[in-house]
């Protein structure tokens, strides 16, 4: 119930490019996550051509799933590799071009314009440069961002959806104190004070 020693760590952006690079991404599943199979309804809502964001995207397949159901995906990734190895693991053919709000930042296109993956720091997207969502598919984002960082990446993403839109939050529950991850615990109560 407490999180006690997760509070203060932090992982930092060169860690987890890191982790790229050594292939220690045991977080990335092939198959698709069988509660967004469960749970697609919830998001959809009966709506169709959605826009869905892939927060803290990694090399979802999601991502590539929803696109070919019809819906745009805009995801966002700080690996550079991850993002390329999305594109070349479907075979899907893309383009590469500088985001002029923020510096360094670039954006990777698929060719068919149905998939879009910002990759830079989350915290320096609004909704000017990426407009706004129909729904969200956070997996493994909320979950690994620093315990300190989670007020201001709540209120970045109540900022990035429509008013009629779908937020399906994957977390996981165990005892913080036995084990080290998903890199960090956050508690159903947490959720309630952050997105209300
Ligand atoms: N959602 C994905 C990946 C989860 S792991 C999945 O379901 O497979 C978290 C990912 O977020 C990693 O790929 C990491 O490189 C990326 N990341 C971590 N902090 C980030 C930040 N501040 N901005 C953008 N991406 C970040």
């Amino acid at each position: 119930s407490d999180i006690g020693s997760q509070k203060e760590r932090v992982v930092t952006e060169e860690e987890w490019l890191q982790k790229w690079e050594m292939g220690n991404i045991g977080f990335h599943k092939e198959q698709g996550h069988p509660l967004l199979q469960k749970y697609l309804d919830v998001l959809l809502n009966g709506r169709s051509a959605l826009r869905i964001f892939f927060p803290l995207c990694g090399k979802a397949v999601e991502m590539k799933w929803l696109a070919d159901m019809g819906h745009s995906v805009v995801g966002v990734e700080v690996s550079e590799q991850a993002v390329k190895e999305f594109f070349s693991e479907h075979s899907l053919p893309y383009c590469e071009e500088p985001v002029p709000e923020i510096s360094g930042a670039k954006m990777f296109q698929s060719t068919s314009g149905n998939i879009s993956l910002y990759c830079c720091n989350i915290y320096d997207l609004s909704s000017s440069i990426v407009g706004k969502f129909d729904g969200v598919w956070d997996r493994g984002a909320l979950v690994a961002v620093n315990p300190c960082d989670r007020q201001r990446y709540a209120s970045l993403m109540i900022n990035l959806v429509e008013k009629n839109s779908s937020y399906l939050l994957v977390t996981v529950s165990y005892d913080p104190n036995k084990h080290k991850g998903p890199p960090f615990y956050v508690p159903e109560s947490e959720i309630q004070s952050l997105f209300g």
